[in-house]
Protein backbone atom coordinates (compact mmCIF):
# COMPACT_ATOMS: atom_id res chain seq x y z
CA UNK A 1 0.00 0.00 0.00
CA UNK A 2 1.18 3.80 -0.88
CA UNK A 3 -0.49 5.30 1.42
CA UNK A 4 1.85 8.70 0.75
CA UNK A 5 1.56 8.97 -2.93
CA UNK A 6 -0.24 11.99 -2.92
CA UNK A 7 2.14 13.96 -0.93
CA UNK A 8 5.24 12.52 -2.87
CA UNK A 9 3.89 13.63 -5.99
CA UNK A 10 2.55 16.62 -4.39
CA UNK A 11 6.48 17.61 -3.61
CA UNK A 12 7.78 16.47 -7.25
CA UNK A 13 5.75 18.51 -8.80
CA UNK A 14 6.87 21.31 -5.76
CA UNK A 15 10.44 20.88 -6.87
CA UNK A 16 10.03 20.05 -10.44
CA UNK A 17 12.14 16.77 -10.16
CA UNK A 18 11.73 13.17 -9.81
CA UNK A 19 15.40 12.77 -8.97
CA UNK A 20 16.37 13.12 -5.31
CA UNK A 21 14.78 15.83 -3.57
CA UNK A 22 17.32 16.49 -0.91
CA UNK A 23 15.78 18.66 2.62
CA UNK A 24 17.56 21.59 2.23
CA UNK A 25 19.90 22.85 -0.42
CA UNK A 26 21.93 26.08 -0.45
CA UNK A 27 21.28 28.33 -3.34
CA UNK A 28 24.32 30.74 -4.84
CA UNK A 29 22.37 32.60 -6.51
CA UNK A 30 23.71 36.63 -5.94
CA UNK A 31 27.22 37.55 -4.90
CA UNK A 32 29.04 34.82 -3.34
CA UNK A 33 31.39 34.37 -6.15
CA UNK A 34 32.78 37.83 -6.76
CA UNK A 35 32.62 37.90 -2.78
CA UNK A 36 35.04 35.02 -2.28
CA UNK A 37 36.99 35.47 -5.78
CA UNK A 38 37.79 39.11 -4.17
CA UNK A 39 39.18 37.47 -0.91
CA UNK A 40 41.53 34.85 -2.79
CA UNK A 41 42.40 38.31 -4.99
CA UNK A 42 43.20 40.38 -1.84
CA UNK A 43 45.26 37.53 -0.01
CA UNK A 44 42.90 37.78 2.96
CA UNK A 45 41.46 34.20 3.12
CA UNK A 46 42.15 33.76 6.94
CA UNK A 47 41.07 36.01 10.29
CA UNK A 48 41.56 39.24 9.30
CA UNK A 49 39.51 40.96 6.52
CA UNK A 50 37.11 43.41 5.22
CA UNK A 51 33.93 41.14 4.58
CA UNK A 52 34.73 39.16 8.16
CA UNK A 53 33.67 43.11 9.55
CA UNK A 54 30.75 43.32 6.68
CA UNK A 55 29.00 40.46 7.84
CA UNK A 56 28.88 41.34 11.70
CA UNK A 57 27.46 44.56 10.41
CA UNK A 58 24.57 43.23 8.77
CA UNK A 59 23.82 40.29 10.94
CA UNK A 60 23.55 43.55 13.80
CA UNK A 61 21.66 45.56 11.05
CA UNK A 62 19.29 42.29 10.54
CA UNK A 63 18.84 40.92 14.18
CA UNK A 64 18.99 44.58 15.46
CA UNK A 65 21.45 44.28 17.96
CA UNK A 66 24.50 46.55 19.24
CA UNK A 67 27.02 44.16 18.22
CA UNK A 68 27.54 40.98 16.44
CA UNK A 69 30.80 38.78 16.38
CA UNK A 70 31.20 36.17 14.10
CA UNK A 71 32.70 33.03 14.63
CA UNK A 72 33.66 29.73 13.11
CA UNK A 73 30.58 27.90 13.87
CA UNK A 74 27.75 27.66 16.12
CA UNK A 75 28.35 25.42 18.36
CA UNK A 76 31.98 27.80 19.10
CA UNK A 77 29.44 30.05 18.99
CA UNK A 78 26.93 29.03 21.90
CA UNK A 79 30.12 27.88 23.76
CA UNK A 80 31.39 31.41 24.53
CA UNK A 81 27.85 33.14 24.75
CA UNK A 82 27.33 30.76 27.74
CA UNK A 83 30.89 31.67 28.76
CA UNK A 84 29.66 35.18 28.16
CA UNK A 85 26.74 35.12 30.42
CA UNK A 86 29.01 33.83 33.17
CA UNK A 87 28.29 30.17 33.06
CA UNK A 88 31.43 28.02 35.08
CA UNK A 89 32.17 24.93 35.67
CA UNK A 90 29.75 22.80 37.76
CA UNK A 91 26.92 24.94 36.99
CA UNK A 92 23.33 24.29 35.42
CA UNK A 93 22.14 25.24 32.09
CA UNK A 94 18.44 25.06 31.98
CA UNK A 95 17.74 23.75 28.48
CA UNK A 96 15.20 21.58 26.38
CA UNK A 97 15.89 17.84 25.51
CA UNK A 98 13.94 18.23 21.72
CA UNK A 99 17.07 19.55 20.12
CA UNK A 100 19.90 19.10 17.78
CA UNK A 101 22.77 17.55 19.93
CA UNK A 102 25.05 20.86 19.35
CA UNK A 103 23.00 23.12 22.26
CA UNK A 104 23.44 19.97 24.75
CA UNK A 105 27.26 19.99 23.37
CA UNK A 106 28.06 23.29 24.12
CA UNK A 107 26.93 23.46 27.64
CA UNK A 108 28.86 20.57 28.16
CA UNK A 109 31.97 22.58 26.97
CA UNK A 110 31.80 25.01 29.81
CA UNK A 111 32.12 22.07 32.11
CA UNK A 112 28.40 23.02 33.41
CA UNK A 113 25.65 20.41 33.39
CA UNK A 114 22.38 20.20 31.04
CA UNK A 115 18.92 20.28 32.70
CA UNK A 116 16.33 18.72 30.44
CA UNK A 117 12.83 20.46 30.40
CA UNK A 118 9.94 20.44 28.25
CA UNK A 119 8.92 22.26 25.45
CA UNK A 120 5.61 23.50 24.95
CA UNK A 121 3.59 21.21 21.86
CA UNK A 122 2.71 24.35 19.68
CA UNK A 123 6.11 26.26 19.50
CA UNK A 124 8.42 22.57 19.57
CA UNK A 125 10.94 24.71 21.87
CA UNK A 126 11.36 25.48 25.41
CA UNK A 127 8.26 25.71 27.70
CA UNK A 128 8.19 28.85 30.63
CA UNK A 129 5.94 26.65 32.30
CA UNK A 130 8.20 23.95 32.50
CA UNK A 131 10.79 26.24 33.38
CA UNK A 132 8.89 27.89 35.96
CA UNK A 133 7.58 24.38 37.33
CA UNK A 134 11.17 23.55 37.51
CA UNK A 135 12.32 26.96 39.18
CA UNK A 136 9.52 26.45 42.15
CA UNK A 137 10.17 23.25 43.01
CA UNK A 138 14.14 23.31 43.02
CA UNK A 139 15.06 27.18 42.72
CA UNK A 140 16.46 29.19 45.74
CA UNK A 141 17.70 32.63 45.17
CA UNK A 142 20.83 33.43 47.08
CA UNK A 143 23.14 36.60 46.90
CA UNK A 144 25.40 35.03 44.37
CA UNK A 145 23.14 33.72 42.36
CA UNK A 146 19.86 31.03 41.93
CA UNK A 147 20.95 27.60 43.09
CA UNK A 148 19.44 24.42 42.67
CA UNK A 149 18.23 23.27 46.11
CA UNK A 150 18.32 19.59 45.62
CA UNK A 151 22.01 19.55 43.51
CA UNK A 152 23.80 22.77 45.38
CA UNK A 153 24.62 24.52 41.96
CA UNK A 154 24.49 27.38 40.61
CA UNK A 155 21.49 27.86 37.68
CA UNK A 156 23.58 30.30 35.50
CA UNK A 157 21.84 30.59 32.47
CA UNK A 158 18.79 29.50 30.36
CA UNK A 159 19.13 28.33 26.69
CA UNK A 160 16.38 27.94 24.82
CA UNK A 161 16.31 27.15 20.83
CA UNK A 162 13.81 28.16 18.03
CA UNK A 163 13.33 24.60 16.54
CA UNK A 164 13.33 24.67 12.91
CA UNK A 165 12.52 28.67 13.37
CA UNK A 166 9.69 28.79 14.85
CA UNK A 167 10.36 31.04 18.01
CA UNK A 168 9.61 30.18 21.68
CA UNK A 169 7.00 31.90 23.68
CA UNK A 170 9.75 34.36 24.57
CA UNK A 171 7.88 37.34 26.19
CA UNK A 172 6.42 34.30 29.14
CA UNK A 173 10.58 32.84 29.02
CA UNK A 174 12.09 36.31 29.61
CA UNK A 175 9.88 36.97 32.62
CA UNK A 176 10.23 33.57 34.28
CA UNK A 177 14.23 34.78 34.04
CA UNK A 178 13.75 37.65 34.75
CA UNK A 179 12.32 36.84 38.48
CA UNK A 180 15.31 34.48 39.00
CA UNK A 181 17.69 36.13 37.76
CA UNK A 182 18.98 33.82 35.63
CA UNK A 183 20.11 35.23 32.16
CA UNK A 184 18.50 33.62 28.85
CA UNK A 185 20.95 33.13 26.03
CA UNK A 186 19.23 31.95 22.88
CA UNK A 187 20.33 29.25 20.62
CA UNK A 188 19.05 30.98 17.54
CA UNK A 189 21.22 28.31 15.23
CA UNK A 190 17.83 27.96 13.08
CA UNK A 191 16.25 31.43 13.26
CA UNK A 192 17.62 33.51 11.64
CA UNK A 193 14.54 35.73 9.87
CA UNK A 194 12.24 34.55 12.35
CA UNK A 195 10.18 37.11 14.34
CA UNK A 196 8.53 37.43 17.82
CA UNK A 197 6.12 40.32 17.91
CA UNK A 198 7.84 41.88 15.53
CA UNK A 199 11.40 41.45 17.05
CA UNK A 200 14.18 39.64 15.64
CA UNK A 201 14.53 35.88 17.71
CA UNK A 202 18.27 35.97 19.15
CA UNK A 203 17.66 39.43 20.18
CA UNK A 204 16.06 38.91 23.14
CA UNK A 205 18.37 37.52 25.59
CA UNK A 206 21.93 38.20 27.00
CA UNK A 207 22.95 36.96 23.97
CA UNK A 208 22.10 34.76 20.90
CA UNK A 209 23.76 32.61 18.49
CA UNK A 210 23.35 32.16 14.92
CA UNK A 211 24.61 29.02 13.32
CA UNK A 212 25.67 29.28 9.10
CA UNK A 213 26.23 25.71 8.66
CA UNK A 214 26.00 24.51 4.91
CA UNK A 215 21.92 23.12 5.71
CA UNK A 216 20.69 26.52 7.66
CA UNK A 217 18.92 29.03 5.67
CA UNK A 218 21.77 30.85 4.85
CA UNK A 219 25.72 29.78 4.58
CA UNK A 220 28.82 30.65 5.23
CA UNK A 221 30.12 26.59 4.72
CA UNK A 222 30.65 26.55 8.55
CA UNK A 223 30.52 29.70 10.31
CA UNK A 224 28.02 31.17 12.87
CA UNK A 225 27.46 34.57 14.81
CA UNK A 226 27.11 35.86 18.62
CA UNK A 227 24.24 38.71 18.88
CA UNK A 228 24.31 41.02 21.92
CA UNK A 229 22.99 44.50 22.99
CA UNK A 230 25.30 44.57 25.62
CA UNK A 231 28.50 46.58 24.52
CA UNK A 232 30.62 45.29 26.72
CA UNK A 233 30.01 41.30 26.29
CA UNK A 234 29.96 42.04 22.57
CA UNK A 235 33.71 43.34 23.05
CA UNK A 236 34.43 40.65 25.08
CA UNK A 237 32.97 38.02 22.32
CA UNK A 238 35.52 39.41 19.76
CA UNK A 239 38.42 39.55 22.06
CA UNK A 240 37.84 35.51 23.83
CA UNK A 241 37.26 34.37 20.43
CA UNK A 242 40.57 35.74 18.84
CA UNK A 243 42.75 34.03 21.13
CA UNK A 244 42.62 36.87 23.65
CA UNK A 245 45.14 38.89 21.91
CA UNK A 246 45.84 42.40 23.71
CA UNK A 247 46.15 44.93 20.16
CA UNK A 248 49.96 45.81 19.77
CA UNK A 249 51.78 46.30 16.49
CA UNK A 250 54.38 43.42 17.04
CA UNK A 251 54.18 41.70 20.53
CA UNK A 252 51.99 38.92 20.88
CA UNK A 253 50.24 39.83 24.32
CA UNK A 254 47.56 37.34 25.49
CA UNK A 255 45.50 38.31 28.79
CA UNK A 256 43.60 35.13 29.25
CA UNK A 257 42.94 31.65 27.84
CA UNK A 258 41.00 32.42 24.62
CA UNK A 259 39.86 30.42 21.87
CA UNK A 260 40.92 30.54 18.21
CA UNK A 261 37.14 30.84 16.83
CA UNK A 262 37.02 33.57 14.55
CA UNK A 263 35.29 33.24 11.13
CA UNK A 264 37.89 33.50 8.24
CA UNK A 265 37.57 36.22 5.69
CA UNK A 266 36.87 33.83 3.26
CA UNK A 267 33.52 32.37 4.30
CA UNK A 268 32.53 35.49 5.97
CA UNK A 269 32.91 36.38 2.05
CA UNK A 270 30.45 33.61 1.42
CA UNK A 271 27.57 34.60 4.10
CA UNK A 272 27.62 38.55 2.89
CA UNK A 273 26.56 36.93 -0.29
CA UNK A 274 24.14 35.43 0.97
CA UNK A 275 22.67 37.57 3.67
CA UNK A 276 22.05 39.80 0.59
CA UNK A 277 19.09 37.39 -0.42
CA UNK A 278 18.32 36.79 3.33
CA UNK A 279 14.53 38.53 2.02
CA UNK A 280 13.96 37.02 -1.08
CA UNK A 281 14.98 33.70 0.31
CA UNK A 282 12.30 34.41 3.17
CA UNK A 283 9.71 35.15 0.35
CA UNK A 284 10.61 31.80 -1.61
CA UNK A 285 9.99 29.78 1.37
CA UNK A 286 7.05 30.89 2.62
CA UNK A 287 5.53 30.85 -0.63
CA UNK A 288 6.32 26.88 -0.46
CA UNK A 289 4.94 26.89 3.61
CA UNK A 290 1.93 28.54 2.34
CA UNK A 291 1.37 25.98 -0.77
CA UNK A 292 2.34 23.21 1.40
CA UNK A 293 -0.69 24.34 4.60
CA UNK A 294 -2.94 24.18 1.94
CA UNK A 295 -2.25 20.56 0.34
CA UNK A 296 -1.77 19.13 4.01
CA UNK A 297 -5.33 20.88 4.90
CA UNK A 298 -6.64 18.73 2.59
CA UNK A 299 -4.50 15.79 2.99
CA UNK A 300 -5.86 13.28 6.02
CA UNK A 301 -3.88 12.74 9.04
CA UNK A 302 -1.25 15.12 8.54
CA UNK A 303 -0.95 18.13 9.69
CA UNK A 304 1.38 20.63 8.63
CA UNK A 305 3.06 22.52 11.41
CA UNK A 306 2.07 26.55 10.71
CA UNK A 307 3.22 29.45 12.36
CA UNK A 308 1.44 30.73 15.62
CA UNK A 309 -0.07 34.13 16.33
CA UNK A 310 2.31 36.94 17.64
CA UNK A 311 5.13 34.62 15.57
CA UNK A 312 7.00 34.87 12.02
CA UNK A 313 8.89 31.98 11.25
CA UNK A 314 11.50 31.90 8.98
CA UNK A 315 10.34 28.35 7.82
CA UNK A 316 13.66 27.05 7.84
CA UNK A 317 12.58 23.64 7.99
CA UNK A 318 9.44 22.50 7.60
CA UNK A 319 7.40 19.79 9.77
CA UNK A 320 4.62 17.95 9.41
CA UNK A 321 3.05 15.98 12.45
CA UNK A 322 1.91 12.39 11.94
CA UNK A 323 -0.94 10.61 14.03
CA UNK A 324 1.12 7.95 15.65
CA UNK A 325 4.51 6.42 15.95
CA UNK A 326 3.77 3.95 13.08
CA UNK A 327 2.06 6.09 10.48
CA UNK A 328 5.46 8.75 10.81
CA UNK A 329 7.61 5.16 10.53
CA UNK A 330 5.64 4.46 7.07
CA UNK A 331 5.96 8.30 5.97
CA UNK A 332 9.83 8.18 6.35
CA UNK A 333 10.00 4.97 5.05
CA UNK A 334 7.98 5.81 1.76
CA UNK A 335 9.25 8.98 0.89
CA UNK A 336 12.35 8.14 1.26
CA UNK A 337 12.55 5.00 -1.26
CA UNK A 338 10.39 7.29 -3.88
CA UNK A 339 14.07 9.73 -2.88
CA UNK A 340 12.00 12.40 -1.80
CA UNK A 341 14.25 13.39 2.21
CA UNK A 342 12.28 13.14 4.80
CA UNK A 343 13.93 12.62 8.57
CA UNK A 344 12.44 12.57 12.01
CA UNK A 345 12.92 15.32 14.30
CA UNK A 346 15.57 14.43 16.48
CA UNK A 347 16.48 11.97 19.65
CA UNK A 348 15.93 13.29 22.80
CA UNK A 349 19.30 14.23 24.53
CA UNK A 350 18.66 12.28 27.39
CA UNK A 351 18.32 9.10 24.73
CA UNK A 352 22.03 9.55 23.60
CA UNK A 353 24.75 7.89 26.46
CA UNK A 354 26.78 11.03 27.29
CA UNK A 355 23.57 12.77 28.64
CA UNK A 356 21.38 10.12 29.66
CA UNK A 357 21.98 10.82 33.61
CA UNK A 358 21.09 14.54 32.99
CA UNK A 359 17.97 15.81 35.14
CA UNK A 360 14.96 16.02 33.19
CA UNK A 361 11.25 16.32 33.46
CA UNK A 362 8.54 15.09 32.33
CA UNK A 363 9.01 15.49 28.54
CA UNK A 364 5.39 14.80 28.10
CA UNK A 365 5.36 16.95 25.11
CA UNK A 366 8.94 16.05 23.64
CA UNK A 367 8.46 12.65 23.67
CA UNK A 368 4.67 13.27 22.05
CA UNK A 369 7.04 15.42 19.21
CA UNK A 370 9.67 13.44 18.66
CA UNK A 371 7.17 10.23 17.38
CA UNK A 372 5.47 12.42 15.25
CA UNK A 373 7.53 14.87 13.53
CA UNK A 374 8.79 15.01 10.38
CA UNK A 375 10.60 17.41 8.66
CA UNK A 376 10.20 17.46 5.00
CA UNK A 377 11.53 19.46 1.43
CA UNK A 378 12.42 23.08 2.22
CA UNK A 379 14.50 24.34 0.23
CA UNK A 380 14.32 28.08 -1.49
CA UNK A 381 13.18 26.94 -4.43
CA UNK A 382 14.80 28.91 -7.92
C1 LIG B 1 22.89 24.08 13.46
C2 LIG B 1 22.67 24.19 14.89
C3 LIG B 1 23.67 24.62 15.80
C4 LIG B 1 25.05 25.01 15.43
O1 LIG B 1 25.56 24.31 14.43
P1 LIG B 1 26.97 24.52 13.72
O2 LIG B 1 26.96 23.42 12.74
O3 LIG B 1 28.02 24.37 14.79
O4 LIG B 1 27.03 25.87 13.09
C5 LIG B 1 23.34 24.74 17.13
N1 LIG B 1 22.12 24.45 17.58
C6 LIG B 1 21.14 24.05 16.75
C7 LIG B 1 19.79 23.79 17.31
C8 LIG B 1 21.38 23.89 15.40
O5 LIG B 1 20.39 23.47 14.60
Amino acid sequence: MMAFQDTIKFIQDKFQSKDFIPLHAPVFSGNERKYVMDTLDSTFVSSVGAYVDKSEQMIAEISQTKKAVAVVNGTSGLHIALQLAGVTRGDEVITQALTFVATANAIHYTGSNPVFLDVDYDTMGLSPRAVSDFLEEFGEIRESGTYNKQTGKRIAACMPMHTFGFPVHLDELLQVCNSWNIPLVEDAAESLGSYYKGKHTGSFGQLGVFSFNGNKIVTSGGGGMIVTNNENLGQKGKHLTTTAKVPHPYEFVHDEVGYNFRMPNLNAALICGQLEQLDSFLANKRKLANEYADFFFESQGIIFRKEIENTKSNYWLMAVELEDLEARNAFLKETNEAKTMTRPIWQLMYRLPMYKDCFRDSQKNAENLEERIVNIPSSVRV
